[in-house]
């Protein structure tokens, strides 16, 4: 097979910090991985797909950028600030109306260029989010503005070889500070995180059989959208592809905990606002009630319940979040 080559531009600050986080409650160690400072357009880990999202785009001769996501969606504000970066216009599919005064993401996006489309759905619609898209997208292509449109969260295996890459960041990292680590746990949502950090796992075992490697564990959020371990293991197996990698994720390798998602997307949990108020006091590390929060919940919960042992490494992926505090809705 022909090498693929991997188009990528630069806009994240790497490698982020790996954060000391000090004890759990079982004894085991925290480790809080920075990619709120990612730095495109306030920070989060949609930067490091839209370094290969765009990457493709400018291959592709893209004229525009098309996107979508929920109203406060942070993979939306972090394309308006990509499109801005690349001097091309930034389309924007949102859930909900259009409030009366611009909040959080919403009011950064617009900062950043972008034209912002409120579409009336609800939050969850993901369906008639994407169906939204795909006609903006046809519309803009009948008038010659060449979009590149992106899928919900980025989550395509080329978004996703940006997490790829960031297991080795994270290995690396580890190594220098003397230390294994034992899980690696995320927020997980559209799943291109997850799916990147899968496929970086398995290349990293392929390489070296004998190597101790972290348990990978999403904490998910929303229902509906990629959120399987068969839909994320695919996602893995082409993001393996597209990295000339002949080795295969299995759905063993794919662990998702939904239990700290509450009823639905965006619907608070009293785990989560406690998880939020621990983080800040511990080590003034933000994290957002719909997503960051929620993962770190999860990770708490799970700690609570001794899954990672009491003597042991856990990281803790910040994967930002942080405009929607100032935002209402
Ligand atoms: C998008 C997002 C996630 C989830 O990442 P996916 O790749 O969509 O699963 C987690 N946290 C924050 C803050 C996000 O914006």
């Amino acid at each position: 097979m022909a090498q693929q080559k991997i188009n990528r531009v630069t806009f994240a600050t790497l490698p982020t910090p790996l954060e000391d986080g000090g004890k759990l409650a079982s004894g085991s160690r925290l480790w809080v991985k920075r990619d709120d400072l990612t730095g495109l357009g306030a920070g989060g880990n949609k930067a490091r797909k839209l370094e290969f999202l765009c990457g493709d785009a400018i291959q592709n001769g893209a004229k525009s950028l098309v996107t979508v996501g929920a109203a406060q969606s942070n993979h939306c504000r972090m394309t308006a600030a990509a499109g801005a970066r690349l001097g091309l216009p930034t389309h924007l599919v949102l859930s909900g109306k259009k409030p009366n005064r611009l909040e959080g993401n919403q009011l950064l996006s617009q900062i950043f260029g972008a034209t912002l489309h409120h579409t009336g759905l609800a939050d969850t619609d993901w369906a008639g989010l994407e169906e939204f898209r795909a006609q903006l997208t046809q519309q803009l292509v009948d008038r010659g503005e060449r979009p590149h449109s992106i899928p919900i969260g980025g989550s395509t295996a080329i978004g996703a070889i940006g997490y790829a890459l960031a297991f080795d960041e994270i290995i690396e990292q580890c190594s220098a500070q003397n230390f294994n680590a034992d899980a690696i746990v995320f927020t997980t949502s559209s799943g291109g995180t997850h799916a990147g950090l899968v496929a970086g796992l398995v290349r990293a075992r392929t390489r070296d059989p004998l190597k101790q490697l972290p348990k990978i564990i999403g904490i998910g959020v929303a229902k509906g959208t990629a959120l399987s371990s068969l839909s994320i293991t695919d996602l893995a197996n082409e993001t393996l592809n597209l990295l000339n990698e002949t080795s295969r994720a299995t759905t063993d390798d794919v662990s998702i905990d939904s239990n700290y998602m509450g009823s639905d997307y965006a619907v608070a949990t009293q785990a989560a606002t406690d998880a939020a108020k621990w983080a800040a006091h511990r080590g003034a590390w933000v994290l957002d009630a719909v997503y960051s929060a929620k993962g770190f919940s999860g990770l708490l919960g799970l700690d609570a319940k001794n899954e990672f042992g009491s003597d042991a490494n856990v990281v803790f992926i910040h994967t930002g979040g942080l405009p929607s505090i100032f935002a209402n809705h």
